[in-house]
């Protein structure tokens, strides 16, 4: 891979390596975009293969960012930790310390968080050594409940666009996945009198959860979940289970949930879905309620200006529909088009030169 190439295609700023010889610490950090506010992503650890697929990683994973906090609605732009190294060794506090080092030697144009493999102990130990990291101790928390509630209101604006009423008791739903997020969107669709729910679930312990927990939600197959004659889906597990052996069999009009890259392909899977009448709700739209979390905590964080800045999903992706219909495009092209537009109207009002 030529990285100057990749980073001059999709308009990068900077990648920086660091390795520190005491800890063994290794990683890069990537800043896609800062053209609304310093970038924020996460910090990933995985045993990658090789140097290439961790670069390439993080560069995708920050654009990723780029476009949800964009799209979120928060003056931050995007951008990605990914360290190099077997989680279950690697970790210690000199270690998340000498991480910390580098990401406040970035001086703010890097803020770190929580990712796959990374916990808010960690994120504690950063802090020692820089400012530049949300996702602490006693802060803004866990945010999969706060996720899910974005995606409950995604939801219902994806069953008032589709069928003219929000009313969450009037429709069946199917979710993919009981585990976290998954297991806090069902509570909200069942305080609001969801008519039915169907789940699958491949983790036994989670499963016996739902039982105690919610036994009215009826467990299905994994395999059969897509099948379901179901208003919606919610996938609520892994990526890429939009794909050319799922659409052709799903039954819900809508799909919309707490999972991350959803669609195996942005463009022919996004095609496919608006070809076959289902209304997508962009995944990283509607899943966005855990970073709208952990940016509160960069303003004094107070958890109901979190909720109020959260519901705001809802307006989001009707927006997102509508520009969907009137550009007759799909629905996950329709999102970087409303992340796109944010982006250069925020840059061409930043143009003329004002004392502050
Ligand atoms: P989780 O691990 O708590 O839950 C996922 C559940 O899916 C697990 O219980 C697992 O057993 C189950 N599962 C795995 N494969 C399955 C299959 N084939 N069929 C049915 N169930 C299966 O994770 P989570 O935090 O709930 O995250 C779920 C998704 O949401 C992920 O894609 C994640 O990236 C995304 N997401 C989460 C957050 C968050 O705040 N936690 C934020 C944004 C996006």
């Amino acid at each position: 891979m030529n990285k100057f190439d990749y980073m001059e295609r999709y308009g990068y700023e900077q990648l920086i390596y660091f390795h520190d010889k005491t800890t063994g610490l290794k990683g890069v950090t990537c800043i896609h975009d800062t053209t609304l506010g310093p970038s924020l992503g996460g910090t990933r650890i995985w045993n990658y293969e090789s140097e290439d697929d961790a670069v390439l990683d993080c560069l995708r994973l920050a654009r990723g960012m780029t476009y949800k906090n964009a799209a979120a609605g928060l003056n931050l732009g995007g951008g990605k930790t990914v360290l190099i190294g077997d989680a279950s060794t690697v970790k210690s506090e000199a270690y998340f310390r000498a991480l910390g080092r580098y990401v406040q030697s970035l001086n703010g144009r890097y803020i770190t968080a929580e990712d796959v493999n990374t916990t808010t102990k960690d994120m504690d130990y950063i802090h020692m050594e820089t400012d530049y990291v949300v996702g602490l101790e006693g802060k803004s928390g866990n945010p999969s409940p706060i996720t899910a509630l974005g995606a409950f209101h995604g939801i219902r604006a994806a069953l008032k666009f589709r069928f003219g009423s929000d009313d969450i008791s009037r429709y069946t739903y199917a979710i993919q996945g009981a585990g976290e997020t998954g297991r806090a969107l069902i509570s909200y669709l069942l305080e609001a009198n969801a008519k039915k729910i169907y789940y699958s679930e491949i983790n036994p312990k989670n499963i016996q959860k739902m039982e105690k927990e919610f036994p009215d939600c009826e467990l299905v197959d994994p395999d059969n979940i897509y099948s379901l004659d179901v208003d919606v889906f919610a996938p609520c597990a892994l990526g890429a289970v939009m794909n050319d052996k799922t659409i052709p069999i799903l039954k819900s009009k809508i799909v919309a949930g707490n999972a991350n890259n959803v669609l195996s392909d942005e463009e022919r899977h996004g095609l496919m879905l608006k070809e076959r009448g289902i209304l997508y709700a962009p995944d990283f739209v509607i899943n966005a309620g855990g970073v709208i979390n952990v940016y509160h905590e960069l303003h004094n964080y107070n958890r109901e200006r979190v909720i109020k800045d959260v519901e705001k999903i809802y307006d989001r992706l009707l927006e997102i529909f509508r520009i969907s219909e009137a550009e007759n495009v799909h629905t996950q092209k329709a999102a970087l088009v409303y992340a796109e537009n944010r982006m250069n109207t925020i840059a061409a009002i930043h143009r003329n030169y004002i004392r502050r």
